[in-house]
Order: structure tokens, then sequence, then C-alpha cells
């Protein structure tokens, strides 16, 4: 099967021919083509930039109410809920995420982001200040909320529109407009959504560039038509687009790279810190950026626990996406598993055990697969436990007490999450307190939604999730007045 061809981007509520034509998007399960990607221009780029900024001066999305706008983002939840069949298909197509990855994460979580953003749009637009004497008069006033402009939604590959729709969503929630600008590696169902969006809404609220090399994000960061940029990728490249950006002023919300640590202590409910430690390899093959691929472990547990992860790991069943009981799929692309391939060299060079996996399926003949892999007698100092690896690779490091499992989860450039493990609550809470990091798990707790969400350090600034979400796609204004 050939796959969709997407040959348009869209400007100003028009869909219009990309000016470079398209290029292959490939399966990665199978290396064949899954659709054709338009592959728009940098001139694109800042039309698209600069229909946003005509759609938020001109109106109505900036200044409808924010009940209007909660209707329209939840008629679009509804369009996209009709057509999350068909679109299961083309992730799993262009992302390799398994069936069950790819229906609950990759679409119905779009749907849930969309509803969520229409929730937040009613949120009350002003906050009154009561009056304060200042001496000869009294100061008092109002604080309202009001967008940030144009933002601009630069995505990465892993979770495409449900990053997409986790920026979209809260940005159009505030009355702001936006430019989506996907990962090039699978950008299909990011237009898919764009597309069902845009219908719903005024023309130019949103607007929809890609093509294959930096430049058009690059444009994008550039724009004077650009307000804020809101960026979920690399360390790397977020540092870039700071620099970048900080010409400007421009508000950036960077949501980047983790190595979080995964600390389990012996007195632990162990079966399922044991899942805990085997998602890294099945939830969509370790390319999360929340994985806790540092698992810490209590020393008396070290070895009996990676012994057991050891005899797991071959027998999980990798292989195609969409064929029934395969756990761990491919990695989205030849690049990508080209990196996660130089990591496991560096590991064995660097002295740590590979204790199972570190090939390539043998029974696989195509598709970017890696087998479930893990390192044992690893240190923290080792390239593997500090670098970000983006694949199904476990390092696992024991440790002693609780000092050093704190000392060893802080040793790190990155504090974006964090999991511990133990039967002692009292320790559980103290070690989540201590580590420098943007969420901390204790015991499996669920991922919530009404949380804050973001990194520490290297791993990013600003809080999105639930109505953090309203800080960091608004501007607050306070209309100050006195007593004649
Ligand atoms: P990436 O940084 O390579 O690319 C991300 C996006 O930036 C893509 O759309 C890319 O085309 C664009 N881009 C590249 N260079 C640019 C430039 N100079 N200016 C503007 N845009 C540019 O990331 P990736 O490989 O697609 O995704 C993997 C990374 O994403 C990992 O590091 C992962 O941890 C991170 N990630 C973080 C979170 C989070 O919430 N913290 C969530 C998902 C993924």
């Amino acid at each position: 099967m050939a796959g969709p061809v997407f040959d348009q981007v869209l400007i100003g509520g028009r869909w219009v021919p990309a000016a470079g034509g398209t290029y292959p998007v490939v399966n990665p399960a199978t290396e064949e083509i899954a659709g054709h990607a338009p592959a728009c221009s940098v001139a694109q780029a800042e039309a698209a930039a600069s229909a946003a900024r005509d759609a938020f001066e001109r109106g109505p999305w900036r200044t409808m109410s924010g009940g209007e706008r909660a209707a329209l983002l939840r008629t679009a939840a509804e369009r996209f809920q009709g057509e999350m069949d068909g679109l299961v298909e083309l992730t799993i197509a262009e992302t390799g995420a398994v069936r069950a990855v790819a229906e609950a994460q990759q679409v119905r979580a779009v749907a849930g982001r969309l509803l969520r953003a229409a929730e937040l749009a009613t949120a009350p637009l002003e906050q009154g200040v009561p009056p304060r004497e200042t001496g000869r008069s009294l100061a008092a006033g109002v604080i309202v909320r009001e967008p940030v402009g144009v933002v601009a939604c630069i995505t990465p590959f892993n979770f495409p529109m449900t990053n997409c729709a986790g920026k979209i969503g809260p940005a159009l929630a505030c009355g702001n407009t936006v430019v989506v600008k996907p990962s090039p590696v699978d950008p299909l169902g990011v237009a898919e959504l764009c597309r069902i969006v845009d219908a719903v809404l005024p023309p130019g609220v949103v607007n929809f560039v890609n093509g294959e090399g930096a430049e058009i994000g690059e444009a994008l960061v550039r724009s004077p038509d650009v307000d804020m940029i809101s960026f979920t990728g690399s360390t790397a490249v977020g540092r870039r687009i700071k620099e970048a950006a900080a010409g400007r002023m421009k508000r950036t919300v960077l949501e980047l790279g983790g190595k979080s640590a995964n600390i389990i202590f012996a007195d632990c409910d162990v079966d399922r810190a044991f899942a805990s430690a085997m998602s890294v390899w099945t939830f969509h093959s370790g390319q999360i950026c929340i994985a806790g691929t540092r698992v810490l472990i209590e020393e008396p547990l070290y070895e009996p626990f990676t012994r057991r992860l050891a005899a797991s790991g071959p027998t999980l069943r990798i292989g195609d996406p969409r064929e029934p009981g395969v756990v761990v799929g491919p990695l989205v692309s030849a690049a990508q598993r080209t990196r996660v391939e130089r990591f496991i060299t560096r590991g064995r060079e660097e002295g740590a055990t590979l204790a199972c996996g570190g090939r390539r399926p043998p029974h696989l003949s195509r598709g970017y697969y890696v087998e479930p892999t893990l390192f044992t007698d690893a240190r923290n100092d080792m390239t593997i436990a500090r670098e970000e690896i983006f694949g199904p690779v476990i390092t696992a490091i024991p440790f002693r007490d609780e000092a050093e499992a704190i000392a060893l989860a802080n040793e790190s450039d990155y504090g974006l999450y964090g999991y511990v493990w133990t039967g002692d609550a009292a320790r559980g809470l103290r070690v989540a307190h201590a580590v420098r990091t943007g969420t901390m798990q204790i015991n499996g707790s669920p991922l919530n939604p009404d949380a804050p969400f973001g990194g520490y350090k290297l791993s990013g600034v600003g809080r999105v999730g639930g109505q953090w979400a309203l800080g960091a796609y608004s501007e607050l204004k306070y209309i100050g007045w006195t007593t004649p």
C-alpha cells in the first residue's frame, strides 16, 4: 500500500501545493513507503506565520468568548473521534507504534487533549486585586489574561499527533493562533489533525507547514510574526531555538530530553517495579522522553532483578506492530537505529556488561529493529548512563542506601521525570522530594493530565499540563486604578 499523499500545506485557511513537492515517509517496520509528505519552502513557512498573525489581529478567534472557543474545540474533538480508526492505521504505518500504543497514546489521547483544552478555554479571564492603601490613595485593579499571539508549535517524531494536540489545544484555548511544524519523519497524522481542526475553526487560526530539513522550523523561530515557540524535541535543538529566540525575547516553552532514574528499593512490590523497568522496552521501544532508562537497584535486589530482566528481554515478541502479540516495534527510522547502536557500542567500549540484546533481531530482515537491551555493571559516569539514547536500552546501576540512590539520580544533566519503588511510604516521599526533576512517581502512580509537566536542568523550560498550560500560553496584564 502506497499510503496517503499530502502535497499541500495549510496557509491562512487554504491548502496550497508545497513548493518543493513531496518526499516519501517510510514505514519503519517494513521500510516500504507509508505515504508522501509535503516539502514546503521557507517562503511558505513565513507566509504561514504571516497568515497566523493576520488571523490573530483580525479576530474573531482572539476576541470571541471562552465559551465559544470551547464549543468549537469540542466540535473539533468530536470530528477527530469520528476519524480515529483510520488514523490508528496511519499512525502504526508512519511511527511503528504497536497497535495498543497507537490506539491509546497516539490517537485516543489526542481527542482527550482537545476536550481538556475546551475545558481550559472557559477558565476565568479576570481576577480582581483587592484595594491596598498606598499612602494618600488606594490602589486596586484587575489582572486580565490575554493570548500571547502567534505560537509556532514544533513537535518531535515519537508521539506526533498527541504532542501536537498538547500544544495547539491549550494555545487555541487561550485565544492564540498557531503554525504547526511536525517532525519530518512522521508528519502525516499531524497533517490530518490540522485538517480536522482547521475545518471547524476560523481560517488562519491553524496553519500547517512541513519540510525535510531544519530550515522550516528555523524560519518560524526567526519570523517576526511569531510571538512564541512551543517546542518539544532534543535538548540540542531546544538550545538552538532558545538562542535564536533570544534576540526578540520570544517566549519559549521547551520540553526536552530526559535520562530519568527508576529507583528500586529491595522492600518494594518487586513484580510491579519489574514491569515498570520492562516498559522501557515495550512502551514505543523506549522512544519516550519520560522513560526510566537508568534503573537504580538496591544492592540485595540488584543481582536477582537484573538476572530476571536479562532472561525476560529475549522473550518479548519483537516485530511488525500490526501483528497480534507483538510488544516491541521498530525504531522510527534508520537514523534513530544507528544512533541507538552507537550508544550500545559505546556502552561495551566503556566496560558495561551487555546482559541481553544489543543486536538487530536476526529473524527480521527488514525494518529498523533493535533487540531489548540491558547493560549491567554500569557506572553513572558512563555515556549510557548520562546521555539520552531514546531506544530499548536499560542501564542498570546498583546502590547501597537511600542517600546514594538520591545522589545517583541527581548526578544527571537532565531532570524530566523519575520513579521510586518502596514499601516504606515515608521513604518514597523523602526520595521524591530530594530528586531534582519535574515529576516523581511513587510506586507506579499513573500519569495525571491535571498535573504540571516539564523539566529541570537540560530537560526544559516552563510547565504545561492542566491549568499550568494557561500560564504557558497567556500574557498577564494588570489594569490598575485609584481613587481620584
Ligand atoms: P529533534 O530535536 O531532532 O526535532 C524536534 C523538532 O524540531 C522536529 O520537528 C525538527 O524538524 C525540528 N527542528 C530541528 N532543528 C530545528 C531548528 N534548528 N529550528 C527549529 N526546529 C528544528 O527531536 P526528535 O528526534 O524529533 O525527538 C526526540 C527528542 O524529543 C528526544 O530528545 C525526546 O526526549 C524529546 N521529547 C521530549 C518530550 C518532553 O515532553 N520533554 C516529549 C517527547 C519527546
